[in-house]
């Protein structure tokens, strides 16, 4: 039941949210924009306070934890990746470990290698170079090794690939899909991308000036949208896509009996 006022506005951002996501999970936080998502987001890395509500985290209030503690456990990934210019990408990586002071130095450059590795950048090539000399999809990658430095049990994502080329997203919405099958993080994802949700999505929570319209895997938003919203904004009608999700038992089921299933179109 999270809500966000902010001062002044007339309406909630986030208007009485309820959700949970399991671990290991990708849930992807599906809206136009202004819906509240990135003030969803917020929230869970306490980077914005809830008006009201809980947000629990492995059954706990994460209001109860040390903030800084608590960010230590999620890593967070965002469109302006927020490099450092001044440093190194190697250097860029470490930041938020040397912050927590959990490794030595050798660690800490095995560890870079590691994440270079895993985000599929050529350690020797990339280390030292500097932000700058490196594309807008690559600084990406380097943006989602420091998210995952502290081996984080949670990735909050808000639209990371929104400014990359059609060409590039796509890549990297494969990578972050590959990374997923090796470290399996609970995922929350931010995005207004139906492609998007539904290519990355175990989940995917629909959102609307601040309410949330309906939660649920990419199959039961097509097969069952709760209303015209939804219906509309998933694509229900598209048959493209009924055809890539839905399995072919739901949809000869559907074509069968169409009183017993809602229509799709
Ligand atoms: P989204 O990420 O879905 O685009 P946001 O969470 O950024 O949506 O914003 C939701 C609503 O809250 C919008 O109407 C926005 O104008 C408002 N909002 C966001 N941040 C603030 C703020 N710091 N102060 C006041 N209103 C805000
Ligand atoms: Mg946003």
């Amino acid at each position: 039941n999270v809500t966000k006022q902010y001062p002044n506005a007339s309406q909630a951002a986030v208007n009485d949210v309820t959700f949970d996501v399991g671990e290991g999970e990708t849930c992807m936080l599906l809206g136009t924009s202004g819906s509240g998502k990135t003030t969803l987001l917020r929230m869970v890395n306490r980077l914005i306070e809830p008006t009201s509500g809980e947000i629990l985290m492995d059954g706990r209030d994460i209001l109860k934890e040390n903030p800084i503690e608590l960010r230590r456990r999620m890593g967070y990934v965002i469109q302006q990746v927020g490099l450092f210019p001044h440093m190194t990408i190697a250097e860029n990586i470490r930041v938020p470990g040397e912050i927590s002071g959990s490794s030595s130095k050798q660690q800490m450059r095995e560890r870079v290698d590691q994440l270079l590795k895993l985000v599929g950048l050529a350690p020797d090539e990339y280390r030292s170079r500097y932000p700058r000399q490196l594309s807008g999809g690559q600084q990406q990658r380097v943006g989602l090794a420091r998210a995952l430095s502290t081996d984080p049990a949670i990735l909050l994502m808000d639209e990371p690939f929104g400014a990359l080329d059609a060409i590039t997203r796509a890549r990297m919405q494969q990578e972050l899909l590959n990374i997923q099958r090796g470290v399996r993080k609970t995922v929350l994802f931010v995005t207004h991308d139906v492609e998007e949700a539904f290519r990355l999505g175990d989940k995917i929570a629909v959102m609307s000036e601040g309410r949330l319209m309906q939660v649920g895997s990419p199959i039961e938003l097509l097969a069952h949208p709760v209303n015209d919203f939804v219906s509309k904004l998933v694509g229900a009608d598209n048959i493209l896509r009924q055809l890539e999700y839905l399995p072919v038992t739901t949809a000869m089921v559907q074509e069968l009996s169409p009183d017993a299933a809602p229509r799709t179109g």
